[in-house]
């Protein structure tokens, strides 16, 4: 079982003409509301992956819809607590005729699970099952401190990336994933200082401060880097057109932790992740562009 400690947003994106101007009244030309946040992709593409997943958070009373949404994708929602008195998180998305966007986010109920739930849901689960992190929840230290005294082997994706994660017990937990940026902003804060396009010493830094872990540095186009011990595995990106890149990193994680906690051997988790990821950059969208595993598998068939 993955139990995915995460944010559920509820994304309202608006076509408008340009991004609204300060004082500007601006009339927008297309609306839609759907489901994101890290946590739910992540979710979403570890369950589409053919893992079993909880979900754990908060929402507010006023979205059920949430809930029907995640249970029709298999994803345990028990743990999703409902709040009466704070909205669920979510953005305001405005997204212009050049594609250039602006955005708005309330975190609401993810900033406010009830620490109750945390410990209850925790508690719920047994050694060995795998706890899933993002950090637009709050509170990291915490769930990570419950889950190793539960011996839960933990898995980290520190997006969005700030200086407090380089002071979590790091070297007790046992994957993280970080894409360049976040490698780079988490190295600085331990004092390392490494250019964004130096991806091989980033990766041994990384190994250096915490040789227990896998290591996954997803590299966006230029594909993925990976170190587990002595083991160096590097990936490059399938070639394809890319459309919109939203929601890549997140279906990498989920797909990668279910296959690894399916038992796969890294140098397939990294092919499975990495189809997934090329089909989600070909379409628009965050959730919706997470593939389901049969076209991965079609995907991966076709390349051979
Ligand atoms: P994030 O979304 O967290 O910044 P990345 O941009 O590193 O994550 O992308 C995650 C993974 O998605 C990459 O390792 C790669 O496998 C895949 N990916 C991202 N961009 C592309 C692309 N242009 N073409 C093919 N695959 C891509």
């Amino acid at each position: 079982m993955i139990y995915n400690f995460g944010s559920v947003n509820v994304d309202n994106v608006y076509r408008v003409p340009h991004l609204v101007r300060p004082g500007e009244t601006l009339a927008s030309t297309h609306y839609v509301q759907v489901l994101g946040g890290k946590g739910a992709n992540q979710s979403l593409a570890a369950a589409r992956a053919g893992a079993k997943v909880e979900h754990l958070g908060a929402i507010g009373a006023a979205d059920g819809w949430i809930l029907a949404l995640l249970d029709s994708a298999g994803i345990g929602t028990r743990h999703l607590a409902t709040l009466d008195d704070i909205p669920s998180g979510h953005t305001v998305i405005q997204v212009d005729d050049q594609a250039e966007n602006s955005i708005v986010l309330f975190p609401g109920a993810n900033r406010a699970v009830p620490n109750e739930h945390l410990e209850a849901a925790i508690t719920a689960a047994q050694p060995g099952d795998w706890l899933l992190a993002q950090n637009e929840c709050g509170d990291l230290s915490r769930v990570i401190e419950l889950a190793l005294a539960k011996r839960l082997r933990i898995a980290l994706n520190p997006a969005p990336m700030e200086a407090m994660i380089a002071g979590l017990p790091l070297e007790r937990i046992d994957m993280l994933f970080v894409n360049r940026g976040e490698a780079q902003m988490l190295l600085a804060a331990l004092g390392d200082q490494v250019e964004e396009h130096d991806h091989q010493r980033m990766l041994d830094l990384l190994a250096a401060r915490y040789p227990g872990l896998e290591l996954v540095l997803t590299l966006g186009g230029d594909g993925v880097r990976y170190a587990n011990g002595e083991l160096r595995l590097a990936r490059p990106a399938f070639l394809v057109e890319a459309r919109d890149t939203t929601a890549a990193g997140d279906t990498f994680v989920g797909y990668f932790l279910a296959a690894r906690q399916q038992g796969e051997r890294p140098e397939a988790a990294l092919a499975l992740a990495s189809a997934a990821s090329a089909l989600c950059v070909q379409r628009e969208g965050a959730s919706s562009s997470i593939p389901e595993r049969d076209e991965v598998d079609a995907f991966i068939a076709a390349q051979a």
